[in-house]
């Protein structure tokens, strides 16, 4: 390649594909599929969230009838152990047996209660469970994707750092004014400051020039520079390069 216009060419190229791949960071495949997991993940979520906003309140419910149970228990026991040595008035022991079977008979109902909490605890934690089910194969997948989006982003700045490495390359070979000019358009344009001319369009925002400016182009000296009337780039016309 001798002509400066050449190398302007090829760094235009280049920041293209520079462009790309930075702009491809966004949509790695391994990121997209980790969005797509993560939102079914947020929906299993809130599923959770509710079903555990019912089920809190009935399982703090059947602890405290547990703790009740097991406390009526303790005393029925003692009042076993006094009536099984007890030798005191009759009246004594009839008490102490009423007692007994009141303990009895409130141990079932508190049981009945248990029962109860269990039987409306027991779908809840069902699909509970079967959310948790279908969360463990999203949770094996994400993690996969996680190490390989870390795989692609590696290999996406391998590339990125090579061509920067070549644009700095190429850069340096150009003369200080155009590349100061190409830099300064290239900022009003998104990053790309020269484009070719090609079949009677510009390169880089693809509009055909009108017959009139398409004849200006071509009649100017080949180390004339031109830009495009659309979008400003500088327009590298077929007969300034040579490669
Ligand atoms: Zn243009």
């Amino acid at each position: 390649m001798s002509s400066p216009f050449d190398e302007l060419i090829a760094l235009a190229d280049l920041d293209i594909e520079i462009l790309t791949l930075e702009r491809s960071r966004a949509s790695l495949p391994a990121r997209v599929a980790l969005e797509a997991l993560a939102e079914t993940l947020g929906e299993l979520e809130r599923a959770a969230e509710l079903l555990d906003a019912e089920r809190l309140p009935l399982a703090r419910s059947l602890i405290e009838l547990e703790e009740d149970v097991a406390h009526l228990a303790t005393r029925k026991a003692q009042i076993d152990e006094r009536l099984s040595t007890a030798t005191g008035a009759g009246r004594d022991l009839e008490a102490m047996d009423a007692e007994a079977r009141h303990l009895a008979e409130r141990t079932r109902q508190l049981e009945d209660a248990e029962l109860e909490l269990m039987e409306a605890l027991e779908p809840i934690e069902v699909r509970l469970a079967a959310l948790g089910d279908e969360r463990q194969p999203i949770d094996v997948e994400s993690e996969r994707l996680v190490a390989e989006l870390a795989d692609e982003e590696r290999a996406l700045d391998e590339k990125l750092a090579s061509r920067r490495h070549d644009r700095s390359s190429v850069s340096a070979t150009i003369d200080g004014a155009l590349l100061a000019r190409y830099e300064k358009l290239g900022a009003g344009v998104g990053g790309v400051g020269a484009a070719r001319m090609l079949h009677g369009r510009c390169g880089g925002c693809h509009l055909e020039l009108s017959a009139g400016e398409l004849d200006r182009l071509n009649h100017l000296p080949a180390d004339q520079i031109a830009t495009c009337d659309q979008c400003d780039r500088i327009l590298v016309r077929p007969v300034q390069l040579d490669g």
